[in-house]
């Protein structure tokens, strides 16, 4: 017979419940697997036994209301965005209203009458709910009907009452295929309801009290797969490293090569390397995070660490999100480290041919022994001799996914991680389950703070304008960024081309650099390198230089619509000033009128550390589109917030770690460890 879990992941194609029809319909809301179907779950609940008062709201929680309307209108915005708005009472305080794309709204619903309105709540200055369900209340009866009913997201293809009815069927017909995916040992410990109960109650539950137990489990559920996956590479992984590696004792090339730099290390940079030092020679694998605010100098920690194993007799790997990076990291240490004979060599997607041939040979046999690139370097099967580190610069561009893949491939030996976008402490231990953290928490000495400021009216452009005009003649060189746009986005922001004529007309006596991500990768070279030895005072360019660059010289950043971009961008941007002696200066144009923006351009006004950013971000953004996150398989929980369930993170981790011990990394659950290989097969 079929395993049962066998059939969870079977193509509904092939159930028989299921009408041509509702399986065309189920394929368009991303329901594949019959998992996909029963773990469909719902977004909130109708529970007419359960309304909330106005007065006892504190914010970010789904609710049932039953108010009236105060007033509704449809304000006119400039885009092609259509947003009702509306103020409601239910007698005990106001909530504030908002539907997007449903103008209709304004005319069939009526002020005085009573409604109930069901969704997430966010405190604000009012309360506030976007895109809440409503219904109009027609009689009392209906008030008092006990029933809690799911309401799950959906397209015009279903209708709540449909998609109930698919969900009660096939939960009757197949929840006994959902078997404990969850060891029992740790059912028992930690009290959680069990799987086909809980999949029965998170649907259709029978009370608040179970409704809760369920969602209880499936977020230690959602977290416990991810979290075993993670956790159990890193309990194999780690045996690997030690039957394999001999010690490293030299430190000669090291010496001299820091001796030759013009400055000396700060003391946090020190102290990373000596942690790290100290990890390699007690034989231990290292995977490690390193977190350094922009500018902080991680790339010298990482070249320290790289020429140390190098001069003990292994190959290192430098990896970064883009060829512009790769190749000024390249630049930066090829002569200082061939002087020290040590052969290095940059490997991108512009090295083809022949000479790709050549360098793969010199790779696999040896001779080369430190390897700069993109990530396409891992991707495209390059062979090392004996390969002994491994270091990714700005990790918020690969994921913890990414390496389960690399450690499967075996090719992972030790690895280093260097991010600039900051997470907060509590989270990074949770977040990278796997990888211990290091903090560079210390800029090298004579740095100022950047000084950001908003501009959002033509007259202060035109100041910021006759600023960056004084600066330039100082002789400073500024950068310009402008987002990324869509076609169809034109309306509102604005292209590198069409700011190209408006810089090169207010800065007409100066030379103008452009770089975007549709240019050669040999022009962009050229540009940056221009830009770095002044042939170019400023440089126009899209994000591409976001994360990374490094041009000391270059003291102001202005960033066009910049209400498009996030915290985290704009903090990566804004790092790209600030690099070296020169008080450096951040002007961030944009006339949006959204609060969100507003906040987030005060944030960047008010700070310039990037912890305090990250922190920031997190209280307004969703969990989902915080850096670092997205790869790192956190991003698509359903169930947990990781802004706000930071306890339950930690306790499974802590359940993971406790069980993986006390088993030898072994997991003994088959329904366990075929979701692990799903997640981790989806993602990749
Ligand atoms: P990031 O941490 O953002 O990657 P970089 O490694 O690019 O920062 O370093 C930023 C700049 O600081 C570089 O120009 C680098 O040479 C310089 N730098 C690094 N460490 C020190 C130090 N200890 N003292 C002075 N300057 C330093
Ligand atoms: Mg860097």
């Amino acid at each position: 017979m079929e395993n049962n879990y066998e059939i969870i992941f079977k193509n509904l194609e092939d159930i028989e419940t299921l009408t041509p029809k509702e399986f065309k319909n189920l394929d368009s809301l991303d329901i594949l697997t019959l998992k996909d179907l029963l773990y469909y779950f719902p977004r909130a609940y109708d529970d007419r036994t359960n309304i909330k008062k106005i007065e006892e709201l504190r914010g970010n929680e789904y609710v049932v209301l039953k108010v009236q309307f105060l007033s509704i209108t449809n304000p006119y915005l400039p885009s092609r965005v259509k947003m009702t708005k509306a103020r409601a009472t239910d007698g005990t305080g106001v909530i504030d209203v908002v539907w997007f794309q449903m103008p209709y709204l304004a005319k069939s619903l009526k002020i005085g009458e009573e409604y109930i309105l069901i969704g997430q709540v966010k405190a604000g200055y009012n309360f506030q709910m976007t895109n809440p369900e409503y219904k109009k209340l027609t009689n009392q009866k209906e008030m008092e009907k006990g029933e809690i009913l799911p309401i799950y997201s959906t397209t015009k293809n279903f209708t709540q009452n449909s998609l109930r009815k698919i969900l009660k069927k096939n939960l009757k017909e197949f929840s006994n295929c959902f078997q404990e995916n969850i060891p029992s040992e740790i059912i028992e410990k930690y009290k959680i309801l069990d799987r086909k109960k809980a999949l029965k109650e998170i649907h259709f539950p029978e009370n608040r009290k179970f409704l809760e137990e369920a969602k209880r489990r499936f977020a230690i559920e959602e977290l416990l797969v991810l979290e075993m996956g993670i956790l159990q590479n890193k309990y194999l992984g780690g045996d690997i490293f030690e039957r394999k590696y001999n010690l490293l004792d030299k430190r000669e090339l090291v010496k001299k090569y820091l001796k030759s730099l013009n400055f000396t290390l700060t003391n946090a940079q020190k102290k990373v390397i000596t942690e790290i030092y100290k990890e390699l020679n007690e034989g231990r694998f290292i995977n490690r995070l390193i977190q350094g605010d922009v500018g902080s100098g991680k790339t010298i920690v990482a070249m320290t660490l790289l020429l140390y194993i190098v001069e003990n007799g292994y190959q290192g790997v430098i990896m970064a999100p883009t060829e512009i990076l790769a190749t000024q990291h390249y630049l930066s240490i090829k002569n200082d480290f061939e002087n020290l004979g040590v052969r290095t060599e940059l490997l991108t997607g512009s090295v083809k041919g022949k000479k790709k041939e050549k360098l793969l040979d010199e790779i696999k046999n040896g001779e080369v022994k430190l390897i700069i690139g993109t990530h396409a370097l891992i991707e495209d099967n390059v062979e090392f001799k004996n390969l002994g580190l491994i270091v990714i610069d700005e990790q918020h561009r690969f994921g913890v996914v990414q390496r389960k893949k690399l450690r499967d491939k075996g090719i992972l030996s030790n690895l280093l991680v260097m991010s600039a976008t900051p997470i907060p402490r509590s989270l990074a231990l949770s977040i990278y389950g796997d990888l211990d953290v290091s903090i560079i928490d210390e800029l090298p000495p004579g740095r100022k703070p950047i000084k950001t400021k908003w501009i959002n009216n033509d007259a202060d452009l035109q100041k910021v304008y006759n600023f960056i005009a004084k600066k330039l003649k100082d002789g400073r060189q500024a950068y310009f960024i402008v987002p990324l746009i869509e076609d169809s986005d034109k309306i509102s922001a604005k292209s590198v081309e069409e700011y190209k004529s408006e810089i090169e007309n207010v800065f007409s006596d100066r030379k103008i650099g452009i770089l975007h991500g549709k240019m050669k990768n040999s022009e962009k070279d050229q540009v940056m390198q221009d830009f770095k030895n002044k042939k170019i005072d400023i440089l126009l360019s899209t994000t591409v230089v976001e994360v990374g660059v490094n041009v000391p010289n270059a003291s102001i950043i202005t960033i066009i619509n910049a209400e498009r971009f996030g915290l985290s961008s704009l903090h990566q941007l804004r790092g790209r000033v600030g690099r070296g002696e020169h008080q450096s200066y951040c002007f961030l144009i944009s006339h949006s009128d959204n609060d969100n923006t507003k906040a987030r351009m005060r944030i960047m006004e008010k700070t310039n550390d990037g912890f305090e950013i990250a922190e920031e971000d997190l209280r307004l953004r969703k969990a989902g589109e915080i850096f670092g996150t997205k790869q790192s398989g956190l991003s698509d929980l359903k169930f947990i917030d990781i802004t706000q369930d930071v306890k339950t993170i930690k306790m499974v981790k802590e359940i993971c770690i406790e069980y993986l011990n006390k088993n030898n990394g072994i997991i003994d659950n088959e329904y366990l460890l075929r979701d692990i290989q799903d997640k981790f097969q989806e993602t990749i």
